[in-house]
C-alpha cells in the first residue's frame, strides 16, 4: 500500500479520474477507476471502492468495452447488493446482459437477464420490471429469435406505458426498435414483406424514443437513438432522410469516444453509400474500422461489419473479398446459433435443477422447523410443553416486571388421576386429557400461556389480568372441567381439577411456580376441586 491509499490519497485518484473523463480520455480514466477500484478495497475503503466500481462501469459503457464491462460488473454486483442499491444494481446487471449478448456469451446472458426479472417481479418494482423484460428481450434477439424478442420487447413497453419516466420509456422502445431491425436482417432475402414491416415499426418505435430525448441529458442516448433510426430509415428506404441523421450521429459518437455505436454507425453509413453505388467509399470506410472491431471481439457488430463487407465487394464484382466476409460471416453466425442452443439448452437444464435443489432446501428447512416445533410441542395435547415454557416465559416476565404489570401462573393437576387410568384404562386418561387441554385453552385468551408440564399437570400464566379477574377466570376454568360432560366417556368417570395459583411481584419464574405448586398442594390437602392462592411474594 503506498501513500495514496489513505481515504484522502484515494478520494484525490478519484478526483483524477473525473478529471481524465472530462478530458475525454476515457481508456485512461478507466484504468484509473481500476486502480482506485482495487486499492480502495484492499484497503477495506468500500465507499470509495464502490464509487471507483461505478466509475468503471459508466466508463466500459462509454468505451463499449464488453469484456470490460462483464469483468468490472462482476466486481461491482456483489459490492452494489450489499450497500441495497437496487436500482443501481439493476442497470448493471441489464448491461451485463447487452454485453455478454454482444460477446455471444448468450447463457451468461440469459441467467443475469432472468436474474434481473426475478428481481423486478419481487419487488413489484414496475420500471425494474419494463427495463428488465426488454434486456431479456434483447437477448433473444441477439440470439436469432425476433419473434421471441419482440414479443418480450412489447410486453416491456405496456408495463412501461404504466411508468412516468422518460427514460424507461426511451430505452424500452429504442430496444423495440432495435429489434425489429434485428427482425430486418434476419428476413431480408428469406421474406422481404416480414422484412419491411418489421422496418417500418422500427422506424416508427425510434420516433417514438427520439420525441422522448429532449428530456433526457445524456448524449449516450441521442447517439443509439438517432443511429437506429438512422439504420431503420435505410432500410426503409428512406436515404435523404437516414443518410445527415447517421452521418451527424456518428460524428457526436466520435466525439464522445463511443466505439461500439460508432462502428455500428460506420456499417449503416457504407450500406448507404452501397445503395448510391459508392463502393469503393464504402469498403474503405469498413476497413477503416475493421482491426479494431475485430480486436473488441464484439459478435454482433462483427456480424453486421461482414455481411456489409460483403455486400459491397460482390456489388463491385471483387467476388475473392466477398466469398472471404461471407465466410467470416457465415462462421460467426454458425457459432452464435451454436452459442444460442447451447445457452438455451443449458440454461434449461440448470433451471431444472435450480428448481429441485430449491424444492429440496425448502423441504429440508420445513423439516427443520418442524423439528423444532415439535420439540417444544407435548405429542398428546398438542399444547406447549415445559421446555416451551422455559425458553418462553423469563423474557415475558422480565418485560412484564419492568413495567410492573400484572401475572398470574397457575398449577393445574388433576384429581386423582390415577384412579381414573386405574378404572377406565390408559387410553381413556389420554382421551381425558387431550379434552382437558381443549378445555383449557377454549376458556383462556390467545395471549394467556399454556403448556402441559407434566403427565397430568398444566400450567397457565396470564399476562396483564389484574389479580382478581385471573382468579375468577381460573376458577371458570376449574367449573368448566367439572361441569363437563365426561360421563359420556365412561359411566361414571367424573374428572376435577385442583389449582395453585401465585401472583407477581415476584417476577421471577422458578420461585412464582414453586408457590403456586405450594397452593397446589393445599388445595389438594383441603379436599381437591378447589383453588387456592398462594400467599405473597417478595416484592420484586
Ligand atoms: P392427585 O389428585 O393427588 O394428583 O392424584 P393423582 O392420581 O392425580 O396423582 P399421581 O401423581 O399419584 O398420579 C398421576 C397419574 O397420572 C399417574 C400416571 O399414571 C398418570 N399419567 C401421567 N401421564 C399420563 C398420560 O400421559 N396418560 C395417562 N393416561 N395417564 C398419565
Ligand atoms: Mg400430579
Ligand atoms: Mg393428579
Amino acid at each position: 500500500m503506498n501513500d495514496d491509499d489513505g481515504p484522502q490519497g484515494l478520494d484525490a485518484r478519484l478526483a483524477e479520474v473525473a478529471r481524465l473523463r472530462e478530458a475525454g480520455d476515457l481508456a485512461a480514466a478507466r484504468d484509473a477507476a481500476r486502480a482506485v477500484f482495487a486499492a480502495a478495497a484492499a484497503a477495506g475503503a468500500d465507499d470509495i471502492a464502490l464509487e471507483a466500481g461505478l466509475a468503471c462501469y459508466a466508463l466500459d459503457l462509454r468505451l463499449g468495452d464488453h469484456v470490460g464491462m462483464l469483468d468490472d460488473g462482476a466486481l461491482l454486483r456483489p459490492r452494489l447488493a450489499a450497500s441495497d442499491r437496487r436500482r443501481e444494481l439493476g442497470d448493471l446487471l441489464r448491461r451485463m446482459v447487452l454485453s455478454a449478448c454482444e460477446l455471444a456469451r448468450f447463457d451468461l446472458a440469459l441467467t443475469l437477464a432472468h436474474d434481473s426479472c426475478e428481481a423486478a417481479r419481487d419487488q413489484a418494482d414496475d420500471r425494474e420490471l419494463a427495463l428488465s423484460l426488454a434486456a431479456l428481450g434483447a437477448c433473444f434477439e441477439r440470439m436469432g429469435d425476433a419473434w421471441q424478442g419482440e414479443r418480450l420487447m412489447s410486453e416491456a413497453l405496456e408495463v412501461a406505458l404504466r411508468v412516468d419516466e422518460p427514460y424507461v420509456r426511451m430505452v424500452v422502445l429504442n430496444n423495440l426498435c432495435a429489434v425489429c431491425i434485428g427482425r430486418f436482417y434476419r428476413m431480408r432475402g428469406v421474406d422481404d414483406a416480414d422484412a419491411q414491416a418489421a422496418v417500418e415499426r422500427a422506424v416508427v418505435h425510434a420516433r417514438a424514443a427520439q420525441a422522448l430525448l429532449p428530456q433526457l441529458p445524456d448524449p449516450l442516448f441521442g447517439v443509439f437513438v438517432d443511429g437506429n433510426l438512422g439504420e431503420a430509415l435505410l432500410h426503409a428506404g428512406r436515404l435523404d432522410e437516414a443518410e445527415p441523421l447517421l452521418h451527424d450521429a456518428l460524428a457526436r459518437s466520435r466525439a464522445q469516444g463511443f466505439h461500439a455505436q460508432t462502428w455500428r454507425i460506420t456499417c449503416s453509413i457504407a450500406e448507404a453509400e452501397i445503395k448510391h453505388g459508392l463502393l469503393h467509399e464504402a469498403l474503405a470506410r469498413l476497413d477503416a474500422i475493421g482491426p479494431a472491431a475485430i480486436a473488441a471481439r464484439q459478435h454482433a457488430t462483427l456480424i453486421r461489419l461482414h455481411q456489409t463487407i460483403y455486400r459491397a465487394a460482390r456489388e463491385l464484382g471483387d467476388t475473392y473479398r466477398a466469398l472471404r466476409a461471407l465466410e467470416a460471416h457465415e462462421r460467426l453466425e454458425r457459432e452464435r446459433a451454436t452459442r444460442q442452443l447451447r445457452a438455451q439448452s443449458e440454461l434449461f437444464v440448470t433451471r431444472a435443477e435450480t428448481d429441485r435443489v430449491r424444492q429440496e432446501a425448502l423441504a429440508a428447512r420445513e423439516h427443520a422447523q418442524r423439528f423444532r416445533d415439535e420439540a417444544r410441542r407435548d405429542a398428546l395435547t398438542g399444547l406447549a410443553n415445559r421446555r416451551d415454557l422455559q425458553e418462553q416465559l423469563p423474557a415475558r416476565l422480565v418485560a412484564a416486571a419492568a413495567q410492573q404489570r400484572p401475572v398470574s401462573l397457575a398449577v393445574i393437576d388433576l384429581d386423582h388421576f390415577k384412579r381414573i387410568n386405574d378404572r377406565h384404562g390408559h387410553a381413556l386418561g389420554d382421551r381425558v386429557l387431550v379434552s382437558i387441554a381443549r378445555l383449557l385453552r377454549e376458556g383462556l385468551r390467545h395471549s394467556d400461556v399454556l403448556a402441559r408440564v407434566g403427565g397430568e399437570e398444566f400450567v397457565v400464566v396470564l399476562f396483564d389480568t389484574a389479580p382478581d379477574l385471573a382468579l375468577e377466570v381460573l376458577e371458570r376454568l376449574r367449573h368448566r372441567v367439572e361441569g363437563h360432560a365426561w360421563s359420556a366417556y365412561a359411566e361414571g368417570l367424573a374428572v376435577t381439577l385442583s389449582i395453585g395459583v401465585a401472583h407477581a411481584p415476584g417476577y421471577e419464574l422458578v420461585p412464582l411456580f414453586e408457590r403456586a405448586d405450594r397452593a397446589l398442594y393445599r388445595a389438594k390437602a383441603e379436599g381437591r376441586n378447589k383453588l387456592v392462592l398462594a400467599e405473597p411474594g417478595e416484592l420484586r
